[in-house]
């Protein structure tokens, strides 16, 4: 018996990790060095949507208004140059021991430190002009986090802010630029005590970067006029210098690979739905839902034909289920997930929330068109950070996510 439940299991695993390969190899290649995590680093989020693009034509989806492209602007604060910190005498790893805040300026020089010792201290003139205000964040109990996060907010006058971080670094992107450099650093990289910085940081804010969402469309055999549109963003945070790469595998590679995968699922002549889909892969989501907001205020297909948008983000795990946003606002279509994930046996658990602007079913939910997100819960708790790396995602329940999602298109009212 245990024999057979060996091999009846390794069969399993088997077939399973052979369902997910390609899913497996978009993700590998999109979060691959060589895509700069996608985002403001030598056009990381140019290779990424020509990528996308490419797949989209092979599977024979069509172009929506001429293009699969469709380009915007917007501002983004980059950091293609130097990145070196160095505490006291000990040169620290961009990404892994410090981050620069996303609006960091330029700065390069040997800066004296002061230590934040009390919450209410008080700085006389000038005692911080040139230097960098140190908060350990671990000197401070929880309970005073917001009068920390205020003081980091309008600190008192000083060239810039060291914050010692306990826990884990989370990195984000910017389309501006502050006065102050804030450098965040894990407290087990700093050497205790340190008196000096030594910084030669370098940034390059980019008033107009050329980007561009990525479109593919199906049109459906008897209901051309109504839509199912499955949207993902592609773009991560890039690099922060040359050497701290941001891979972002589970945000959003992994969501990505999934409308690929449907793509090419319902390109099949066999598969093909009586209503049209759309399938976008939006740009400019880590800088502030842009993409997905410029869609909306230029869409290239009316958003009243819309009758469901499916917003797929952090596909790559699932071991504690998924969420879905919006799920209170549409309760019967809420409920119908829950019957086909009960019937099916699909995800151990799917929770539901409220509104959210967490990602790009926003703009759509915002003007009245009904819109889900999910995102997969539990496994690696790397997030915004260097560690987002294909190797740490499991696609769990890559699979049973899928199939929920084509029964629920399968069972969508027209
Ligand atoms: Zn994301």
């Amino acid at each position: 018996m245990r024999h057979i439940f060996k091999i009846a299991f390794l069969f399993f695993l088997v077939s399973e990790s052979a369902f997910c390969q390609q899913a497996a190899d978009h993700i590998r290649v999109l979060a691959s060095p060589e895509y700069h995590g996608r985002g403001y680093y030598r056009n990381g989020d140019r290779k990424a949507a020509e990528y996308i693009k490419k797949q989209f034509k092979n599977y024979g989806l069509l172009p929506v208004s001429g293009s699969y492209f469709q380009p915007f602007t917007f501002p983004v604060n980059t950091f293609p140059g130097k990145m070196k910190v160095v505490a006291g005498k000990k040169l620290l790893s961009p990404g892994r021991d410090f981050i620069v805040s996303p609006s960091c300026p330029t700065i390069k020089g040997k800066f004296d430190l002061v230590y934040l010792n009390a919450i209410n201290q008080v700085f006389e003139n000038n005692t911080l002009s040139n230097k960098f205000l140190v908060i350990d964040k671990s000197v401070f109990p929880d309970s005073l986090s917001a009068q920390i996060d205020s003081i980091i907010k309008s600190p008192p006058s000083c060239k810039g802010l060291i914050i010692l971080e306990p826990k884990k670094l989370t990195w984000s992107v910017s389309g501006k630029v502050n006065e102050r450099a804030i450098i965040r650093i894990l407290t087990v990289a700093w050497p205790k005590e340190t008196a000096i910085i030594t910084l030669n940081i370098e940034n390059k804010l980019i008033n107009e970067y050329h980007s561009q969402n990525v479109l593919g469309m199906i049109p459906g055999t008897t209901n051309k006029d109504s839509f199912i549109v499955f949207t993902a963003h592609y773009d991560h945070l890039g690099r922060m210098g040359k050497n701290a790469l941001f891979a972002g595998a589970n945000d959003n590679a992994s969501g990505t690979a999934m409308i690929l995968e449907l793509a090419k699922f319902y390109a099949q002549p066999e598969n093909r739905p009586a209503k049209s889909l759309l399938f976008i892969a939006f740009a400019g989501e880590e800088a502030g839902l842009i993409g997905s907001k410029y869609y909306t205020q230029s869409p290239p297909l009316p958003l009243s034909n819309i009758r469901f948008l499916l917003n797929l983000d952090l596909m790559g795990n699932g071991e504690e289920g998924m969420m879905v946003v919006n799920g209170e606002i549409h309760p019967a279509e809420f409920a119908l997930l829950e019957k086909i994930n009960n019937d099916r046996q699909l995800l151990p658990v799917i929770g539901k929330r409220g509104k959210a602007a967490n990602s790009d079913h926003y703009w759509f939910s915002e003007k009245g068109v009904p819109a889900f997100f999910f995102y997969t819960t539990g496994g690696s708790k790397a997030y915004h950070d260097v560690d987002d790396l294909p190797g740490v995602i499991r696609l769990t329940e890559f699979e049973d996510v899928q199939t929920l999602i084509k029964v629920f298109v399968q069972e969508t009212g027209q």
